[in-house]
Order: structure tokens, then sequence, then C-alpha cells
């Protein structure tokens, strides 16, 4: 079977108009909601990003309060979706719309992939679904449905094969954009599940699938991965004193979680002796040292392997900023990784 893609947009609309999830995002297709949710799916699965997008909607509720937010605020409201930049872009953004578009969104495709942070697919995703315009927006689930529904065997990783699929469908492309653009995201996250769990007994696509006639929905779609991945054995200190306080210090303004908090560490895993010397090197008078856990930490290039201890110390000194718990949920933003080593009582 040569699949026709054509014959995809039809059904699918169809598809998208009965099965769509009510999404806090999709209810008045305001630019600015969308952008927001869409800047946050880019890290993070739906269901999840649900309580995210309610929390910053109600801190920052328009394009102005959030070119106005203070950076170290903005962050701690980001905190747990990881990619800080992504919030810092956020920013610039808005400030880019007040200053140059009257605090309004840019309404065009070519306008919005001018600002910071925001690229092809979400230009295209806002473009498409808050002003209907014919322009595709291709995220790793439409690349997923369509190399099945073709039966491409072609790289999904490589900048070429994106390219091609977002030339077919743009030759496809009905004038209800926005929901085309949206159902295809939606049958990939609900239907056409990636790691060779595609439901296709229940697919609107099922006549027009070329994977599914040949059975090759396992196979489909094809990622070569290239990157080696960095591995950074860490260990990690919860310094605390006598009252709960507990130190943190700023990261570099450069590079991973810059301008973040981070709980003390060190590269590699230290030895029992070589901790005590590290504390002493930091002005400390430590009452207890107990193991508290281990945790790994996924970035994009790298991954964290970290052991995580509890260090009582007598008091507090300079070096580091000592903060209440409260403090640190309230004030502070603390990367995941680092939250990962705190599984202690109060
Ligand atoms: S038939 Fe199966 S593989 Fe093909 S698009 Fe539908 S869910 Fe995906």
């Amino acid at each position: 079977m040569q699949a026709d893609l054509q014959n995809i947009v039809e059904p699918l609309l169809k598809w998208y108009q009965k099965n769509k999830r009510e999404l806090p995002w999709r209810k008045d297709k305001d630019s600015y909601h969308v952008w927001i949710s869409e800047i946050m799916l880019q890290q993070t699965r739906i269901e999840a990003v649900k309580s995210y997008y309610h929390r910053f909607m109600k801190e920052l509720p328009t394009v102005k309060s959030l070119a106005n937010i203070d950076e170290e605020e903005l962050l701690k409201l980001w905190e747990g979706l990881g990619y800080y930049s992504r919030a810092r872009n956020l920013k610039k953004a808005a400030t880019v719309v007040m200053q140059q578009y009257d605090g309004k969104m840019p309404t065009t495709y070519q306008d919005l992939i001018k600002m910071p942070g925001i690229g092809e697919y979400t230009a295209g995703a806002i473009a498409s679904i808050c002003f209907n315009e014919k322009v595709t927006a291709v995220d790793g689930n439409v690349l997923r449905v369509i190399s099945r529904v073709v039966g491409s065997t072609k790289d999904v990783l490589l900048p070429e094969t994106k390219k091609e699929i977002e030339k077919d469908l743009k030759e496809i492309m009905p004038e209800q954009s926005g929901d085309f653009n949206e159902a295809l995201m939606e049958l990939g996250e609900l239907v056409c599940l990636p790691n060779g769990g595609p439901e296709c007994e229940k697919c609107p696509l099922q006549k027009n699938c070329v994977a599914y006639e040949k059975n090759l929905t396992q196979e489909i779609p094809v990622r070569i991965k290239k990157v080696k991945r960095k591995q950074e054995e860490k260990t990690v200190f919860l310094l605390m004193t006598e009252s709960y306080k507990i130190a943190i210090e700023k990261r570099m303004e450069k590079g991973l979680l810059s301008g973040m908090y981070q709980l003390p560490n060190g590269k590699g895993y230290y030895k029992e002796e070589e901790m005590k010397e590290l504390l002493t090197n930091w002005n400390l008078k430590v009452k207890q040292i107990s193991f508290l856990t281990e945790a790994k930490h996924v970035f994009t290039h790298i991954d964290w392997y970290m052991k995580c201890y509890l260090v009582m110390v007598e008091q507090e000194n300079s070096r580091f900023l000592w903060v209440s718990q409260e403090e640190l949920k309230e004030k502070y933003p603390l990367p995941t990784a680092f939250q990962k080593c705190m599984k202690i009582g109060k």
C-alpha cells in the first residue's frame, strides 16, 4: 500500500472533534496561553503540565506580568520543569512583546519565530492554533505518526527527515490548520504511542497506514542516536544545623542550571576521609555524617549519578546561604536533581 496523505485529513479531523481532551489552554485559544503551555509541554507530559500551568497562570496571567517578574521568582515558578533557559527566554520574549508589539502577541509565524525561545514548532503551533495560519507544527508525536502512516524508515532524528515531513504536511494542510496540527499531536499522545505500543485498533488512520498494513509499527519510527551521553558522579551534601537550617549556594551564571541554587556538592564519589577534609575546608564543624540516598538525574546530554549525605553541623557559616525548608520551598529555585537528595523528615 502506498499511503496518500491526503486521505488522512478527514478521518483525523473527525476523530479529533470526538476525542480531543479538555485542556485548560485549549479553552480560549489565547496565544499567551498556548505559548506558555507549548513551552511547558516540550519537556513534560500533558498530565504533569496541568498543575504547573495553573500555578504559572495564577501568578502571571498576562504577558505584561511575565515581562515584569523578577528572574528568581520566575525560576522558582518553573522549578521542577527543568530546562531553565526556557523560562528565561519566556521573560525575554514577553519583554519584546511589550516593547515592540504594544503588549499584544504577534499573530504570524514569521513574527513569532523571531522571538527568543520560539522555534519552528512553537511558532507553527501558535500561528495555526490561535490564528489559523496554514503552517505545520511538527514535534516528536507528529514525526512518529506520519512516519508510520507513510511507512518511512528514515531516521526521524535527522533534520532532513523533519523537513520532508513538514513539506508533505504543508501540501495537505486544510483550512482548519490548528485543529489538524493538534489532531496529529493528540493522536500521537493517545493512540499512536511510542515504544512499540500503538493502539491501532482504535486508530482512525488504520486504513491509510503502511506501518500497520506491513506490521512495521515496532520498527517505525527509526531513531539513530549518535550523541554519546556524558555521565558524571557527584557527592551531594545536605548540610543542616540543629535548627534545621539547610545550606544552599547559587550556581554559576553560565552553564547547566545557571543561576539556580544548589546543595553543596563535589565531583566524584568521596570517601569518608575526603568528605571530612572537604567539610573542614568549608569551615564547618561536623557533628555527624550519614548516608541519605543515591539518586540519578537525566539532563539532555549528561546524566548525574549522585550519592547524597546528611551532614549535621554545629553552626551556620558565611560560605553558604542557610535557609529553612519553608524558605527553600517558597523562595529559592532548587533544581529537581538536588531535590532528589532531600529525602529526610523535618
Ligand atoms: S494505525 Fe497504528 S501505527 Fe498507524 S497511525 Fe494508527 S496507531 Fe499509528
